[in-house]
């Protein structure tokens, strides 16, 4: 057993002071007024803040990879070592639209890199190529593909971790999210051109959330609620934010959190090859993105990903939308884990769960984590 001690903990009802967090192996046994007798391992953190570790369901690149160009065992570890000095201690590497093959090749490293117990590494999003055209931002535009039999084939396939998929329902043949749903995928819409209704039927038929909620999907209007009104009035979806200041603008995000209250938002980074790593800028597809001014460029302005970190999405949380440190951590694993139906395993400080922690100090920079119970004091500070 191994407790830690001096820091406060964000449990889900609320921050306590003056416990020991007590681990078992790679398991969270709970929280006690002071170290057990007996056969204890004491660690003493010096104050700061001990939180579940971040759960980021889209994760492009980092370390100065990007996974469309090295979708292999070796570049999925690469990305998960670079965002776990963020804080992110569980993470779905994303896939920017690409062609089958791509797909299958990714799938399978992850599939991989669960298999060698690589720490961190949850699952796959595959982010499009079944997405609009008008709305694709900074995807390929000569991968985009429709939802057809063969890639219904691929995307359904048992897997070892999560699969999430998002796609544009309003491209979706009927009964294809309901058939993705049935096989234990994890359906988002985004990229889209969908009204309110086409989103609600896509609801309906199971669709579980919203990729990037804002970005590149129809807004919300007076007499036009779009995807953004569907995604605000339902509250059996999750959605994706991206708070870096850049992507949406900081009422937008509160706006939002507060229509759907504290279950309703889940923090993304987006993140690109830069985050982690020395690239200043790196190729997709035709497009060559560029680090101008704390953002991710193309040549037109389009917007390529993010330099977002996990920990500084909790920041933002705070500092640009005004949430305490415990819903900004609620946004930051637990609404995550629940999105990919790995609540009952992850995303809290709660007996049973993973003992996957970030520890930050008083300004909320990363100085440890654990998976599995497993510490790395690289962090930020
Ligand atoms: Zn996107």
């Amino acid at each position: 057993m191994i407790g830690l001690s001096g820091a406060r903990i964000v449990t889900p009802t609320g921050v306590v002071e003056d416990r020991v967090l007590m681990l078992d192996g790679d398991r969270i046994a709970g929280l006690l007024p002071e170290p057990p007798p007996g056969e204890c391992e004491m660690h003493d953190l010096r104050g700061g803040w001990l939180l579940p570790g971040f759960i980021d369901t889209q994760v492009n690149g980092g370390g100065d990879v990007l996974l469309n160009d090295r979708p292999t065992l070796d570049g999925v570890r690469t990305i998960a070592a670079a965002h776990r000095r963020f804080g992110t201690t569980g993470l779905l590497p994303t896939l920017v639209s690409g062609d089958l093959a791509l797909i299958a090749a990714t799938l399978e490293a992850i599939d991989a890199a669960i298999a060698a117990g690589v720490p961190g590494v949850l699952g796959a999003h595959i982010e499009g190529p079944f997405i609009a055209l008008a709305k694709r931002g900074i995807h390929p535009a000569a991968s985009l593909r429709p939802l057809d039999e063969e890639a219904l084939d691929l995307l359904c396939r048992p897997r070892r971790g999560a699969r999430v998929v998002t796609l544009a329902p309003e491209l979706a043949p009927p009964g294809a999210i309901a058939r993705l749903r049935a096989a234990g995928v994890i359906v988002a819409a985004g990229h889209s051109m969908a009204d309110y209704e086409t989103s609600r039927a896509a609801i309906a038929e199971g669709l579980c959330g919203f990729t990037h909620l804002f970005n590149a999907m129809t807004p919300l209007t007076s007499r036009e609620p779009g995807m953004v009104g569907a995604a605000l009035d339902d509250r059996r979806t999750i959605f994706g934010l991206i708070a870096d200041g850049e992507h949406v603008h900081p009422a937008s995000l509160r706006a939002a959190i507060r229509a759907r209250g504290e279950d309703g938002a889940m923090l993304v980074t987006d993140a690109m090859p830069p985050v982690g790593g020395s690239a200043q800028s790196f190729d997709l597809g035709e497009a060559h993105v560029m680090v101008r001014g704390g953002r991710l460029v193309d040549a037109t302005g389009t917007l390529g990903g993010s330099l977002l970190t996990m920990a500084q999405a909790l920041r933002n949380a705070r500092d640009l939308i005004g949430l305490p440190i415990e819903t900004a951590s609620r946004l930051a694993s637990g609404n995550p884990a629940r999105f990919l139906d790995m609540d009952g395993q992850r995303g809290a400080i709660a007996p049973g769960l993973a003992a996957d922690l970030v520890h930050l100090d008083e300004n909320l920079r990363v100085t440890a984590t654990w998976i599995a119970g497993a510490r790395n004091d690289m962090g930020e500070v």
